[in-house]
């Protein structure tokens, strides 16, 4: 079984240099990594659908870097689009062609997008949006999913979350994902004030059961948006091509004004996008927004060579399909062991939570179970698929995920059937 000495000793000196360790969702400290023990807290090495920890443990990886990994860590073709235009030239005092030819892609790739900006991270490009929405309509309020994510920027915080201001979210109007009535009801009881509505295309929040979009649902939104005047933005930034090379609003039916997308564009190099309608370009443009970074030319040519080589191998069915088989593997696993194991959201990022008690503690035994024999899933987050998982990883992960269950159901017999 692994061990985790030397994640554990490293962490140790992290503490020292760095406040809380490993900061944000990747961190032990406020994430899921419950009890931290269990878990290890450094990479050593990734490579197709696995990672190694610094203890030279080797994982089926579930996470995928939290979506980057589309294709497979160290992906080939990737690194040799990035590495051939590394010896050009990367952070250089003008644009590279690239920017000119990504942007190109993406605006034949994405349906309804006539024009792509770039920048580094999810979040710069959902503030980018909120932006966007602001200097077309001037109008300030922006319409959120209550409890939805779209990065750490003030604006997408909580009120009472540390180094957040009131002023900072006094803007931000909430309704229920799924709610088309609750739009209607905003937009009456603020007349002319609403900006832009930003929504993940499905409801993939943490700590919950992911939901799909309800039947009509994003159609009556884009209506209540374009009779109103409203900027519709859908963060893409999780989801992009894991549904749809056209994007995750052309599955669901529907043409947002803006899309987001970061995670699955360049396989792990670190880039970001805003897409937008033709009647967004001028505001766009206006907008003064860039950062030291942005225009780097490697995360650029890795990011049309991660688009076109998804496109080659049809890379969201296939993650689709692989999703599908394990959810169904791993349900009838759960099943036979007596765990009601829901599944939800959509296979290629499927969320998953053992029911049989609410408290969640059953769940974080079987992650930390799995995590001991070699799967890295994580409790309360959804999972991620990678096109490079092969059927020999499922079958593994189902063999170790049969034998997490059993161990769960020895240590909760009451609460199993
Ligand atoms: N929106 C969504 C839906 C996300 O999942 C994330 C990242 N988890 C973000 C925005 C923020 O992206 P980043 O962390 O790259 O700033």
């Amino acid at each position: 079984l692994n061990t985790y000495e030397n994640s554990q000793e490293l962490f140790k000196r992290a503490v020292k240099v760095i406040p809380t360790g490993i900061p944000g969702h990747l961190g032990p400290v406020q994430s899921q990594f419950i009890p931290t023990s269990d878990f290890p807290f450094y990479a050593e090495r990734a490579e197709g659908s696995y990672f190694w920890d610094l203890d030279g443990n080797k994982f089926i990886d579930y996470m995928c870097a939290y979506g980057p990994n589309v294709l497979g860590y160290n992906n080939p073709v990737v690194d040799k689009a990035a590495f051939d235009q590394f010896k050009k030239g990367n952070c250089m005092a003008l644009p590279g062609k690239v920017q000119v030819e990504f942007a190109e892609l993406l605006v034949d790739t994405i349906e309804g997008a006539d024009w792509a900006m770039f920048m580094k991270n999810g979040g710069d490009a959902t503030s980018f949006a909120l932006m966007i929405a602001r200097a077309a309509t001037g109008r300030k309020k922006l319409v959120r999913i209550k409890g939805g994510y779209h990065g750490v920027a003030p604006w997408t915080q909580v009120d009472g979350h540390a180094g957040v201001v009131s002023e900072d979210i006094s803007n931000n109007l909430f309704m229920e994902w799924n709610d088309a009535e609750a739009f209607e009801r905003l937009i009456s009881d603020y007349p002319g004030q609403i900006a832009g509505l930003i929504a993940t295309p499905y409801d993939h929040r943490i700590f919950t059961d992911n939901a799909l979009p309800k039947p009509g649902y994003w159609q009556k939104i884009r209506q209540l948006c374009t009779d109103n005047g409203i900027v519709l933005i859908i963060d893409d930034v999780r989801c992009g091509f894991r549904l749809d090379m056209g994007g995750s609003a052309k599955y669901f039916g529907f043409e947002p004004d803006l899309a987001c997308y970061c995670k699955a564009l360049a396989n792990g190099y670190n880039i970001s996008s805003v897409v937008g309608k033709d009647s967004l370009r001028d505001a766009a443009s206006k907008v003064f927004y860039t950062g030291s970074y942005w225009s780097s030319a490697v995360p650029m040519a890795a990011g049309i060579a991660c688009i076109n080589e998804l496109k080659r191998i049809d890379g969201p069915r296939l993650m689709i399909e692989k999703g599908e088989k394990l959810t169904a593997g791993l349900k009838k696993t759960a099943e036979a062991n007596g765990i009601d194991l829901v599944i939800s959201g959509v296979p290629s990022m499927f969320y998953m939570r053992i029911a049989n008690d609410n408290s969640l503690m059953m769940h974080q035994e079987f992650c930390a179970e799995c995590a001991k024999r070699g799967v890295f899933f994580v409790s309360h987050h959804n999972h991620f698929i990678n096109c490079s998982l092969s059927d020999e990883d499922i079958a593994k992960t189902l063999e170790v995920a049969e034998e997490a269950f059993r161990i769960v159901k020895k240590n909760n017999p009451d609460k199993c059937n």
